[in-house]
């Protein structure tokens, strides 16, 4: 029996698999398969674009599973993802095929009908998917954990699939430690499908990176929840409790498995959790600076400094909460690690278009800005994103109208946050002459090598001159784009 995995990559607000990351999805369905006794084969949307041979042999297989998703698209270095439209005329019609994946987060009925070649199934989709392909294999359906924990088995068994992905070793797992989120309100958010939070079993996710460790992966990303500060948690206060003692506990066992990690970061962390449990923070924290590795971003949800729109959407966090948040992790992590970053900064996210809007909240998200520049405090990255709007949210009965109406504000604030903030901040997360190590050469323009650290939100070096794809080297900083350096060889 021959099934393909095609990796179409996804974007999520709490996952991410576009090159150079895999994300746990490829992963987890290749275990299921291993389990039904399947041997698999993986590829990239990107390697069967590039080789019609590759393509045309899967014509041949008994199934085709495709992965798609951009929720929250953004721009790649690394991928191209699958569009709709790719995925419409992409296999002949004849041959059996699944779509899974947030994709159909989105479709339209009219969308649907254009991809009635393929079975779609619902998401999360790993229940489903793994009694259809039970029955497909011809096997009885066996007992299997509730939950999350439902995944660990195939984590685990899936490791092996790394070795199929053209960039191997040179890629970072997304590893997930929990679906949903406990704040479950704000208006725009699609992550409410997953539900209250559900986690893993950290002994599981432990064991996960150590397999994936054994097939020569060392590049590691906590991505895949909603808060990492909570995770291990007490979730029985409304805003649950970090525990800080399983935390660190945590981090020590996957660094005694696995001792020559490259890459340990995280991604999502909610500033509610920072400002209502100080100390449990302080302490993970301090964790993360110390058994993470430099150039670690906690990417946090302001969304809006106005009140008025944090009200209106039932947003979490308030804005002085998040200066809190800042402040806090800037105490313990702006220190400069040995690959030439500071070991652990925030990023912050803003959405435009959300109920309550007007102008001068463009106005209120600029001051929060320059209020965090005054105070001398470092952000990684900042996010500004209109919101898009998705069936069963809040936002879906508003409508896009403020969006349509604040698209000009949008654009100057936008324009005006990458003039005078992000430049600045990049300056002082990065002065003139600091060595940044590690950089994988990813593409090649004119006499500039583009090339990026394997980290969660690396900043793109523009390195002069040629260098093949793949080869690592250091490089001093000596001028700035707007949000990425030059830099020479050293
Ligand atoms: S805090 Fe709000 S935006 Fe963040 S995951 Fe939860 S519901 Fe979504």
């Amino acid at each position: 029996m021959r099934v393909a995995i095609v990796d179409g990559y996804v974007d999520e607000p709490s996952c991410l698999g576009v090159p150079p990351y895999i994300s746990p999805y490829p992963r987890y369905i290749y275990g299921m398969l291993r389990a039904l006794k399947i041997n698999p084969l993986y590829t990239t949307i990107d390697a069967i674009r590039e080789n019609y041979k590759l393509k045309r042999s899967l014509y041949d297989f008994d199934l085709v599973i495709v992965i798609a998703g951009m929720v929250v698209p953004g721009k790649y270095l690394g991928g191209k993802p699958a569009s709709l439209k790719e995925l419409i005329n992409l296999f002949p019609a004849t041959l059996r095929k699944i779509l899974v994946g947030p994709i159909v987060i989105e479709l339209s009925d009219r969308e649907r009908r254009l991809l009635e070649n393929y079975e779609i199934f619902g998401f999360p989709f790993e229940h489903q998917l793994f009694r259809y392909l039970s029955r497909f294999a011809g096997h009885a359906e066996s007992a299997q954990a509730r939950g999350r924990d439902f995944v660990n088995r195939f984590a685990i068994l899936g490791a092996e699939v790394v070795k199929q992905h053209p960039d191997f070793p040179n890629i970072i797992c997304e590893i997930e430690t929990y679906k949903g989120c406990y704040w479950r309100k704000c208006s725009f958010c699609i992550e409410r499908i997953h539900g209250e939070p559900n986690q893993r079993d950290p002994m599981a996710v432990i064991a996960e990176i150590e397999a994936l460790y054994n097939q020569g992966c060392r590049y590691f990303r906590l991505g895949n929840q909603t808060d990492f500060m909570s995770y291990m948690g007490d979730f029985s206060h409304e805003v649950p409790r970090p525990n800080a003692e399983k935390m660190w506990n945590f981090h020590r066992e996957i660094w005694r498995r696995c001792p020559k990690i490259r890459t340990l970061h995280i991604d999502n962390v909610n500033p509610k959790t920072i400002s209502e449990w100080r100390e449990e923070s302080r302490e993970i924290i301090k964790c993360i600076t110390v058994y993470q590795t430099p150039g670690n971003v906690a990417a946090m949800g302001l969304e809006s400094a106005d009140e008025r729109v944090i009200e209106e959407n039932s947003l979490a966090a308030h804005p002085d909460e998040v200066l809190d948040a800042i402040e806090l992790i800037n105490r313990y992590g702006k220190f400069v690690g040995y690959n030439g970053l500071p070991y652990f900064l925030p990023g912050l996210n803003f959405v435009a278009g959300l109920k309550g809007e007007t102008r001068e909240t463009f106005e209120k998200n600029y001051e929060f800005l320059e209020s965090v520049m005054e105070r001398g405090l470092l952000l990684r990255r900042i996010n500004i994103r209109q919101v898009k709007i998705y069936p069963g949210t809040q936002m879906y009965g508003f409508g896009d109208r403020l969006l349509k109406k604040h698209k000009k504000h949008f654009k100057v604030f936008k324009e005006k946050v990458r003039k005078n903030i992000d430049n600045t901040m990049l300056r002082r997360v990065l002065p003139k002459g600091r060595k940044l190590t590690d950089l994988r050469c990813e593409v090649v323009e004119g006499n500039i090598t583009f090339a990026r650290q394997l980290a969660t939100y690396p900043i793109l070096v523009g390195i002069q001159g040629k260098y093949p794809r793949n080869e690592f080297l250091d490089a001093r900083v000596v001028d700035y784009g707007r949000r990425s350096v030059t830099a020479i060889k050293c």
